[in-house]
């Protein structure tokens, strides 16, 4: 089966149609949450998520725009964004994302393969080093964990009892590029297809991956987007600016 892997698209309209656009050929979509937050097209992009379909789970951010919690450890920032998208948002776009559910997920057919926003054992948790994931492999018994959360696109694979961060080597920062990730029969990993709204690791270009389950090959893809056009409706809607300038540094 070839899943296309979607994660962190807050509300970026232009990001996600840019990914959908190249996007492989693929079976199934899983969405691993926070649909929405930071960016200024909620409906937009949470009725393109819709028609997408596929397997959801809900993120932190889902969470706080649909009103399932207060959003009270949040940064200001984040709050501020989270209140304003939850204020444009239709009745019927609410009451959809406050219905996601929460991770991990599983597809038919796929037993040992995981799907959740932060990870296995805790939504909301960071996995951002080896060692955060080093405790999540001793403690929940799947070999291919898919996750999102850190807008770092990468993995951390154990082999034997050591945990490695791998990240893609794509040779720039400017074009549409993908890196393929061979997985190896005995290792296990937890997988993040990186962040198509709001990526964190440097690179502005949205991120997602395709996992071909039968070969056991992660395709990562970056391409770039339409980043002026989504920074002007940030500001358009006077969220704090701060929201709109790092997208074009991917910090
Ligand atoms: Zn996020």
């Amino acid at each position: 089966m070839r899943i296309l892997l979607l994660s962190d698209i807050h509300s970026n309209l232009e990001a996600l149609k840019a990914c959908l656009e190249i996007a492989p050929q693929h079976d199934a979509i899983v969405n691993l949450g926070d649909i929405v937050g930071y960016g200024a097209s909620p409906n937009e992009v949470t009725e393109q998520a819709r028609t997408l379909g596929g397997a959801f789970i809900r993120g932190n951010h889902d969470k706080v725009v649909s009103g399932i919690e207060s959003g009270e450890d949040f940064n200001p920032t984040a709050a501020v964004a989270a209140l304003w998208n939850r204020g444009q948002l239709t009745a019927e776009n609410l009451a959809w994302l406050r219905a996601l559910p929460k991770g991990p997920a599983f597809l038919d057919g796929l037993a040992d393969v995981a799907f959740v926003h932060g990870a296995p054992g805790d939504e909301d948790r960071y996995m951002l080093t080896a060692s955060d994931a080093a405790q999540e492999f001793s403690a929940f018994d799947v070999n291919i964990t898919f996750f999102g959360h850190t807008h770092i696109q990468g993995a951390f694979r154990l082999r034997d009892v050591y945990v490695n961060d791998v990240r893609p080597g794509y040779a720039t920062d400017a074009k549409k590029e993908s890196w393929d990730f061979q997985l190896e029969p005995g290792a296990r990993y937890m997988i993040n297809p990186g962040s198509i709204g709001q990526p964190r690791d440097d690179d502005w270009r949205a991120g997602f991956a395709l996992f071909d389950s039968e070969n056991l090959l992660v395709t990562f893809c970056r391409v770039p987007y339409d980043v002026t056009s989504a920074q002007q409706k940030i500001l358009t809607a006077r969220l704090p600016p701060r929201l709109a300038t790092r997208l074009a540094t991917g910090q």
